[in-house]
């Protein structure tokens, strides 16, 4: 089982590792599950810093401590870009916790998820519903076992406003690797309406090695070879140890032509309240590079336009 627990000290420590050379350990307080399931291991840890957490494939999903960071970042910015979203799409977020977010918004009036892995749903409902918060138990949300590509490809041309891609990181022999190339995205494209928008994770800028600077920025990439406005976002998460890239992608409106007003217009009017991170002055910021950051997007000679054919993946 690829889920990284050693004994040293006195202690069991999970291991996140992000290179042949380095990663993460973390101190458990207590293993709350264990197990495998068709398409990946599943790992539930109360960790001693981060409180209980997710574990999938011997990587971090989420923790209590901070996944409301992650999980607002990744839907609040997309969902103010669009003026009126109703349909939402959500691939994978097996935790519930981007669906609680989406159904933050009074306009939604009806959310599909889609995950690969009912265990994973299982397990979160059992050992994390303070993750989900109720969502599950929401009429508007209909639960769909199965693979977000294989979706994609019957679901019905331009029926969803917007859609978040909330899978695991593209590793080799992983379940989420086709979620992040052209085809995948040109798949996106056809089921959002004539002003969709799409976001979706976009693994780390921060840890500098070369496979994941060559797939963050593929990914940013790739979305921009489908979607004629493309940005790059990112937050800095610390169970993550690190900054996390997103990339929306978009038909029409822009996240950048947005206004702190707009933006607190919508949340207001939407009934979204309660925020912890996320907020209209730190919207346009979020897509404020620096400087190295900038120049990776603009010019890493090593990513390219990811294709089912030839994929990236990250350690
Ligand atoms: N925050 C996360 C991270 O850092 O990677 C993502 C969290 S969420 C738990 C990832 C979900 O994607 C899992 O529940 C997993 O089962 C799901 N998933 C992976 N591959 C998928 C696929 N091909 N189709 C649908 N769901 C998928």
């Amino acid at each position: 089982m690829k889920d990284n627990l050693i004994e040293r000290d006195g202690k069991l420590w999970f291991v996140e590792y992000h290179s042949d050379y380095t990663g993460h350990i973390y101190a458990v307080r207590r293993v709350l599950y264990r197990g495998e399931s068709c398409c990946q291991s599943i790992g539930v840890y109360d960790l001693y810093h981060y409180g209980k957490t997710l574990v999938l494939d011997g990587k971090i999903q989420s923790t209590a401590c901070d996944e409301w960071v992650y999980h607002e970042v990744l839907v609040h910015p997309m969902m103010v870009t669009h003026p009126e979203p109703k349909r939402v799409l959500v691939i994978g977020g097996g935790e519930g916790a981007t669906a609680r977010e989406v159904l933050r918004h009074k306009t939604v009036e009806e959310v599909h998820m889609v995950d690969i892995d009912s265990l994973v749903l299982k397990v979160c409902r059992k050992y994390l519903p303070e993750f989900s918060r109720g969502a599950f138990k929401d009429p508007r949300l209909s639960i769909i076992i199965g693979d977000g590509r294989k979706f994609l490809e019957n679901a019905k041309q331009g029926f969803y406003d917007v859609a978040v891609i909330d899978a695991t990181d593209p590793i080799e022999g992983g379940p989420a690797l086709l979620l992040y190339t052209k085809e995948f995205y040109e798949l996106v494209w056809r089921c959002l309406s004539e002003d969709g928008v799409m976001v979706t994770q976009a693994v780390s800028p921060s840890y500098e090695f070369e496979d994941q600077i060559t797939c963050t920025v593929s990914i940013f990439r790739t979305v921009g070879s489908v979607f004629p406005i493309a940005r790059y976002y990112r937050a800095y998460i610390p169970s993550f140890d690190g900054e996390w890239g997103f990339v929306l992608g978009s038909k029409t409106h822009d996240p950048l032509d947005l206004s702190a007003e707009v933006v607190d217009e919508r949340l207001r009017r939407r009934g979204v309240d309660g925020l912890k991170y996320y907020h209209s002055r730190l919207h346009t910021s979020l897509f404020t590079m620096p400087k190295n950051i900038k120049e990776l997007l603009e010019s890493f000679p090593k990513a390219r336009v990811l294709r089912d054919d030839e994929p990236a993946f990250v350690y």
